[in-house]
């Protein structure tokens, strides 16, 4: 595994903000107001999107916005019925840095569409790998190992950035990920399993950054919504036993470091 990078280690203590790196805003019935939220907190908040087309309202939406960044998607289990958008995900890509949801997902309700989903995600790798600089939210249900030989081919590190939403894939991939240079998005989900509780153990801590996938998880009854995601920097806290302040300003060092910092804006569009 590489080295933490010195310059996270060694950076002047920053204003520790909160980070959501993947959240579907716009599947809460309060769109608007769920942007507002994350505005109104400075929590720098990825909303991610299934469909090109939804895409489209969240960037119209979030662009005036400091702290809320819409990932232009095209979701693995929507492949089946929307694999011919990805014309139009291929159009819209200049128009972002961000991407996603993307990825693959061999559960068995979305097996038929496998085939189909490589060879839509080969694409989305290799156009984000042409354009440069894009960050990269990525699903892999039941599919790491496939994930990763296909970012190890089309989507060299020096092109972009891939971070690993809610990841379950194995130790073994999780390193192979890391020799990558993947970031990993936690949520609390993770954490309530033991198998994420070790992935978080055997990640380099300057590789995490912290989740909601909101409004797919819940809290209590209601869905979790990006204010929620210092729950899960109490639950990194506690399994790695360390203060919740230190891992909160290193998930803000960890964000800005893969946003590359060398901007004034909170937020690069
Ligand atoms: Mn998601």
């Amino acid at each position: 595994m590489p080295a933490p990078d010195p310059v996270a280690k060694t950076a002047a203590p920053l204003e520790p903000f909160l980070v959501d790196a993947h959240c579907h805003l716009d599947l809460y019935p309060n769109f608007l107001e769920m942007i507002q939220e994350s505005e109104k907190h400075a929590i720098r908040t990825l909303a991610v999107t299934t469909t090109p087309l939804a895409f489209q309202r969240n960037q119209e939406l979030t662009a005036p916005t400091q702290y809320v960044r819409a990932a232009l998607g095209i979701h693995p289990q929507v492949i089946g019925e929307r694999a011919a958008e990805i014309s139009i995900f291929e159009k819209l890509l200049p128009l972002t840095r961000y991407v996603g949801e993307v990825g693959l997902d061999a559960s068995p309700r979305f097996y038929s569409s496998f085939q189909t989903q490589e060879r839509i995600f080969q694409r989305v790798l290799e156009a984000s790998a042409e354009a440069g600089g894009k960050i990269l939210s990525v699903h892999s249900v039941r599919a790491a190992s496939r994930v990763l030989k296909l970012v190890e081919k089309f989507f060299p590190e020096d092109r972009g950035t891939v971070i690993l939403h809610w990841f379950t894939g194995a130790q073994s991939e999780a390193k192979r990920a890391v020799e990558l240079g993947c970031f990993f998005s936690v949520n609390s989900a993770m954490l309530d399993r033991d198998t994420g509780k070790q992935l978080i153990r055997i990640i380099p801590p300057d590789r995490v950054l912290s989740e909601t996938d909101g409004p797919f998880l819940l809290k209590g009854k209601c869905p979790v919504r990006p204010l929620d995601v210092g729950d899960v920097i109490c639950a990194i806290a506690t399994v790695l036993n360390e203060p919740t302040t230190d891992v909160r300003s290193r998930i803000a060092q960890n964000f800005r470091r893969l946003l590359k910092g060398n901007s004034n804006r909170p937020f690069e569009v």
